[in-house]
């Protein structure tokens, strides 16, 4: 997360329309829930309403959805038709999933637009989609419990592929509650950004980067092992977490104690209980592992059920690393696997 400082500069840079900052931050705002680049023609929101992104993404991830006036997504003063078509496509279907042929039906080249994205925002036009979609998602979210009742009285937001966009993701929308069990979520903000949350009154059952590869397949998976909807909200596990996520990013915590549940194969949750020995501030390799289960050749699948732990930090498996010394893998991406070793020495 920024700090205050930073904030404050980018906000400046903002009532100034300063052109230098093109690229470096992104601007949300809460009261119309769009985000901007800091030399949009509109007129300027207050501080207090202001949030602020180094990415395109992460703007994208906390729900916003781009401006129509900046286009935050075109590069400056050269609008792409291309990209202009496509973002309005997503807008209209939000809770769509883009194929190949999806492309042909607006007489747009898949490559193409890979390319343009990728050139332009440092990622894949499906990866946009995916961010718009989850970011909606979150939407809910981020809001909390109260607007659950809300969205019962209202009819839920006015247009649908909201709502889709909400119930593909977390399951069958809050406005069949009471039809069965429900997992709360709830949106975490954390230095390294933003985290999400779930669980139910007694444990924890996932805990993730929102921009983790794969989020949304773990949320469905979760969904389905446990025939549950995810509505927003909160419980004592999240509460506990959050406390503890505070400490932990503060350095005042090495062992996380809020109850987890982890839903995995028997092999799987032998190697999530081994890297929860790992110590604090300590690495080990995938063949460490392995060996340590008693299974010296499985390194390979350490490295996969290393990688299908949904529940970062709490199971550190940032701190299995290659035998010769190398990162390897994670999830939550490679900086953040950097950092999170780095604070822990
Ligand atoms: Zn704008």
């Amino acid at each position: 997360m920024l700090d205050d400082r930073s904030k404050q500069e980018y906000y400046q840079a903002l009532l100034e329309k300063n052109t230098k900052y093109e690229g470096v931050f992104f601007v949300g705002v809460k009261t119309t829930g769009v985000f901007c680049r800091p030399s949009c023609p509109a007129r300027k929101p207050k501080f207090e309403n202001c949030e602020f992104f180094e990415t395109a993404q992460e703007a994208l991830l906390a729900s916003f959805r781009p401006c129509k006036r900046c286009c935050p997504l075109c590069h400056p003063y050269q609008a792409s038709k291309l990209i202009e078509t496509l973002v309005k496509a997503v807008e209209e279907n939000p809770d769509k999933r883009w194929k190949d042929w999806d492309f042909e039906q607006i007489s747009v080249d898949a490559k193409t637009a890979r390319r343009q994205f990728k050139k332009r925002f440092g990622m894949t036009f499906v990866a946009y989609a995916r961010a718009r979609r989850i970011g909606i998602a979150m939407k809910l979210i981020r809001k909390g419990s109260s607007v659950i009742d809300a969205q019962i009285s209202t009819g839920y937001e006015s247009d649908s592929g909201f709502r889709d966009a909400f119930s593909r993701i977390m399951g069958s929308a809050p406005t069949k509650l009471g039809e069965g069990p429900v997992l709360k979520a709830s949106w975490l903000d954390t230095p390294l950004g933003p985290m999400l949350a779930i669980g139910d009154d007694k444990a924890l059952y996932l805990l993730e980067f929102v921009d983790r590869r794969g989020l949304e397949r773990e949320i469905e998976l979760l969904r389905k092992k446990t025939r549950s909807a995810i509505i927003p909200g909160s419980c004592d596990p999240i509460l506990s977490i959050k406390q503890e996520l505070n400490e932990y990013f503060q350095g005042k915590l090495q062992v996380f104690k809020t109850q987890i549940s982890s839903l995995g194969t028997p092999f799987q949750k032998l190697v999530w209980e081994e890297l929860k020995k790992i110590p604090f501030g300590k690495t080990r390799s995938y063949a460490d592992i392995a060996r340590f289960i008693g299974n010296p050749s499985a390194y390979r699948a350490v490295a996969r059920a290393n990688g299908a732990n949904c529940l970062a930090l709490i199971i550190p498996c940032h701190r299995v690393v290659n035998t010769d010394g190398e990162l390897g893998g994670y999830g939550g991406g490679i900086a953040r696997k950097k950092w999170l070793i780095a604070h822990e020495k």
